[in-house]
C-alpha cells in the first residue's frame, strides 16, 4: 500500500446532502489536477495556505462555483500537496467533480488512505493516526479528550523515550556477545533492572487505564435492576429527564432491556433497564430474568432499585445477596421515599462496595446525588486532565506482550542468564513497544488499522 506517487481523491465530508461538501486531493499532482478543472487563478502559481474562488468546468460546462484551498507539501495533513475543494453539497455535483478529477489523473482513495499517508510520511505516529479515527467517532467530552491527548502524542512520546533508553541497553548487551570469551559486562545489570522496572511501572499504569479508557470510548455499562414496579423505568426517565421508557402499573412490562445514554460530567453511561427480577411465570419473563443476570455480570456498576415502602427487610437482603456480585460496585436505590412517613428511617447494613441512596424517581428528588455517585463509583477520580488513557485494544495487547517480555528480562537478570538470552527478551520487548508507536509495522497491521477508517479520512 506504500504507493504515494499517485494522487488520491475522496469526499472528506459526510455522505448526503449538505450546504457544502469538501473534496480532498492529495499527492504530487494534486495542484496540477485541480488546476486542470479550475476556471479562476492559475493554482500552480499560488502560495500554500491560500484559498481561491472560481468554477469547476468540464469542457466548456460549469459544474459548480467552488473554493480551492491549497496546501503545498510538506505543510499539509499528509505532507503531500493537498487541495481541498469546497463545493455545494449536492450528491450530483460531488460525484461529477470526483469523476472529473479521476478522469484528469487522480485515483479514488481507499478507506483511511489520507491518514495512512500522513503516517507513512512521518506526520503522525501510528497511535496518533488511530487517535484521528477515535476523534472522529468521539461522542462525548471525555472520549474526545482521550483521543485528543493521544493525538497530541500523549503516551507515544512517553513510550518512545523509554524505548530509546532500552535500545541503548540492548546494544550494550549485544556488544557483550562479541566478547563472550572474556566474560565482560558492558550493560550494568543494576541499571538495566532499574530501567526495566521504570518501564514496567509506566506500562502497568497504561494497562490499568484501559478499563476506564475503553469505558469512556464505548460508554460505561450501568444496569438498572429490581423487582417489577420498583420504579426502574421511572428512575430511568428521571435520570434522562425525559419519558422514553414506558411506565406502567402492570408488573413486568419492561420485557426486554432498554438502553439509553446518559452523560454525567462528560462521560457517557449506557443505562440498561432490565426486566424485573422475580420468580418467572411465563417464558418471555424467564428469558428476561436470565438476561438480567447476564447483564449484571457484565456491568460496570449496578443500580438496584427497590420500593422503600413495599419491600420487607428480608426480601431486600435476599435480593442484594442474589444480585450484588463481588468486584462490581453496587448502588442500592431506595425509591418512592416521597411516600415514606417522615419518621421512617432506612436501616440497611451495607457491605463493601455498596452504597445506599434514597430517592423519589417520580418527584425527581435526589436524582443528581445519584448521578454523582454513579460517576464516582465508576470513574473513581482516575480521570485527570493530563492522565493518559489507553482506549485501543491493539495497544492493550501490545502493552501486555511488552510487559511479559520485560518480566522475562527481570527474571533473566535475577538468574544471571547469559547475554544472548537477555538480548533476545529485550529485543522482544522493544518489538512490542515499537508496535504501538509504529516503529515496527507490517503491511497487514497497517491494512488492518486503516481499513477501519472511512473513505476520505
Ligand atoms: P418498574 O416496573 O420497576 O419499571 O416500575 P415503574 O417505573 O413502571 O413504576 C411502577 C409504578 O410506581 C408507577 O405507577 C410509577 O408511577 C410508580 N413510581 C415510580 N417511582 C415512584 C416514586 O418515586 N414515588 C411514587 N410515589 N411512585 C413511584
Amino acid at each position: 500500500m506504500n504507493q504515494t506517487e499517485d494522487t488520491i481523491v475522496a469526499l472528506a465530508t459526510a455522505n448526503g446532502v449538505g450546504a457544502i461538501g469538501v473534496i480532498r486531493l492529495s499527492g504530487p499532482e494534486a495542484i496540477i489536477i485541480a488546476n486542470s478543472v479550475f476556471k479562476g487563478k492559475d493554482l500552480t502559481k499560488q502560495d500554500s495556505h491560500t484559498i481561491h474562488f472560481g468554477h469547476v468546468v468540464d469542457g466548456g460546462v460549469i459544474l459548480d462555483e467552488v473554493l480551492m484551498s491549497l496546501f503545498i507539501a510538506p505543510k499539509s495533513y499528509t505532507r503531500e500537496n493537498v487541495v481541498e475543494i469546497s463545493c455545494h453539497g449536492s450528491n450530483y455535483i460531488i460525484e461529477s467533480i470526483i469523476k472529473l478529477l479521476i478522469k484528469k489523473g487522480a485515483r479514488a482513495a481507499r478507506a483511511g488512505e489520507f491518514t495512512m499517508r500522513a503516517f507513512l510520511n512521518g506526520q503522525l505516529d501510528l497511535s496518533q493516526a488511530e487517535a484521528v479515527a477515535d476523534l472522529i467517532a468521539a461522542n462525548s467530552k471525555a472520549a474526545q479528550q482521550a483521543a485528543m491527548q493521544q493525538l497530541r502524542g500523549g503516551f507515544s512520546n512517553q513510550l518512545q523515550a523509554l524505548r530509546e533508553q532500552l535500545v541503548t541497553f540492548a546494544s550494550l548487551v549485544e556488544l557483550e556477545l562479541d566478547f563472550s570469551e572474556e566474560d565482560v559486562e558492558f550493560a550494568n545489570r543494576g541499571q538495566l533492572r532499574q530501567l526495566v522496572l521504570d518501564i514496567e511501572r509506566v506500562i502497568g499504569k497504561l494497562i490499568q487505564s484501559f478499563e476506564l479508557g475503553n469505558a469512556i470510548k464505548q460508554g460505561v455499562n450501568t444496569v438498572i435492576a429490581g423487582r417489577p414496579n420498583a420504579g426502574k423505568s421511572t428512575l430511568l426517565n428521571a435520570l434522562l429527564n425525559e419519558d422514553r421508557a414506558i411506565v406502567s402499573h402492570i408488573p413486568g412490562t419492561t420485557r426486554d432491556t432498554i438502553e439509553e445514554v446518559l452523560n454525567i460530567n462528560g462521560i457517557n453511561f449506557r443505562l440498561i433497564d432490565t426486566a424485573g427480577i422475580r420468580e418467572a411465570t411465563d417464558t418471555i419473563e424467564q428469558i428476561g430474568v436470565q438476561k438480567t443476570m447476564e447483564k449484571i455480570s457484565q456491568t460496570a456498576v449496578l443500580l438496584y432499585v427497590y420500593d422503600a415502602n413495599a419491600l420487607s427487610d428480608a426480601d431486600l437482603a435476599n435480593d442484594i445477596a442474589e444480585l450484588v456480585k463481588p468486584g462490581i460496585p453496587a448502588i442500592i436505590v431506595a425509591n418512592k421515599t416521597d411516600l415514606l412517613p417522615a419518621s421512617a428511617a432506612i436501616n440497611l447494613q451495607l457491605t463493601d462496595g455498596t452504597d445506599l441512596v434514597e430517592v423519589s424517581a417520580k418527584e425527581k428528588q435526589h436524582i443528581d446525588e445519584l448521578k454523582q455517585l454513579i460517576y464516582q463509583r465508576t470513574v473513581k477520580g482516575q480521570l485527570s486532565a493530563d492522565e493518559t488513557l489507553i482506549t485501543n485494544i491493539r495497544h492493550l495487547e501490545a502493552l501486555q506482550r511488552t510487559e511479559q517480555a520485560l518480566i522475562r528480562v527481570l527474571d533473566g537478570i535475577a538468574n544471571q542468564v547469559s547475554s544472548d538470552f537477555l538480548a533476545m527478551d529485550i529485543k522482544q520487548g522493544l518489538h512490542y513497544l515499537g508496535e504501538i508507536t509504529g516503529t515496527v509495522t507490517t503491511d497487514d497491521l497497517l491494512d488492518n488499522i486503516f481499513s477501519r477508517f472511512c473513505i476520505g479520512k
